[in-house]
């Protein structure tokens, strides 16, 4: 695996690649990897010529400096696991290899997809994706890039955002990896401590509990059920709400024969969990 640091080089290299036909398949992530980012760089395998991943904790997506502080940074068995699954190129750059000057953001509206769920609970985030993930894509210049579900307001907004700057890439949205319990992969999880990692699959059951009722409760009966399993395990809930899974507008009625998405913020300690689940009523 080659490793880059500088973005001029990186351009460079696969410049040339691309000139003798073959494509990229570009996985972004702020490392600390697992099996959950391990399957975008499969994926991407399957599909592409070259893999290429990135690895960059970007600081503009962080609202809480405390989360940016403590988030996991772990090179070097990173840089094992994308060798092993085969990735041809990891971009490991530095901040002002990404923002030379200021952050430029790319000038997009966002409008519903920056207010609801995520962008209501934290502020700037999405600007912050958006920020980098388009200056990242300035670099790569990928045919396809990888994003996983567990992140599905974020695969909404990137989305929005190459259709509004007619940007020249394929948006590949990936399957939420699970621990065996349930509890959805996260680099955060491994701050998580022994009795939190206890209670985090109630996340998910939760989750699967609504998808079972979707049709026999009514939704004010889904919110009152979901409160209830968290906060029965002194956990704190940020929000759950089900949303059209195109606008992410919140559903106030279940209409039956539609794909509706379940999204739910969870504190746990000092440890944020964020899990989705589709709804077809
Ligand atoms: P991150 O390093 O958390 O920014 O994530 C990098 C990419 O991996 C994003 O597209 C995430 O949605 C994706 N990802 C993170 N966790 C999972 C998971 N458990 N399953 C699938 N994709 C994931």
């Amino acid at each position: 695996m080659k490793v880059f640091e500088k973005s001029s080089l990186l351009n460079e290299h696969l410049a040339s690649l691309k000139k003798e036909g073959r494509s990229i398949g570009f996985v972004p992530t702020m490392g600390a990897l697992h099996q959950g980012h391990m399957a975008l760089i499969r994926i991407a395998r399957e599909r592409n010529d070259v893999v290429v991943c990135s690895i960059f904790v970007n600081p503009v997506q962080f609202n809480d400096p405390k989360d940016l502080e403590r988030y996991p940074r772990t090179i070097e068995r990173d840089t094992d696991l994308l060798e092993n699954e085969g990735c041809d190129i990891l971009f490991f750059p530095s901040e002002k290899e990404i923002y030379p000057d200021q952050p430029c953001e790319p000038g997009i509206n966002l409008g519903m997809l920056d207010s609801v769920m995520e962008g209501s609970h934290r502020p700037g985030h999405f600007k912050g994706v958006a920020t980098v993930v388009k200056r990242l894509f300035e670099i790569v210049k990928p045919d396809d890039a990888y994003f996983g579900l567990k992140d599905f307001q974020q695969v909404a907004v990137i989305r929005e955002m190459v259709r509004q700057l007619k940007l020249d890439v394929n948006i590949v949205a990936c399957p939420t990896i699970r621990e065996s319990d349930g509890l959805a992969m996260s680099s955060r999880n491994t701050l998580l401590s022994d009795d939190e990692r206890k209670l985090a699959p109630v996340v998910f059951k939760t989750l699967s509990q609504v998808k079972e009722n979707i049709l026999n409760l009514k939704i004010s009966q889904l919110h009152d059920l979901v409160r209830k399993n968290i906060e029965e395990k002194g956990m704190s809930l940020e929000y759950f709400e089900i949303a059209d899974e195109t606008t992410l507008e919140p559903v106030v009625e279940i209409a039956s024969g539609k794909t509706f998405v379940g999204c739910i913020a969870v504190r746990l300690g000092k440890v944020r969990l964020i899990d989705n689940i589709i709804l077809n009523t």
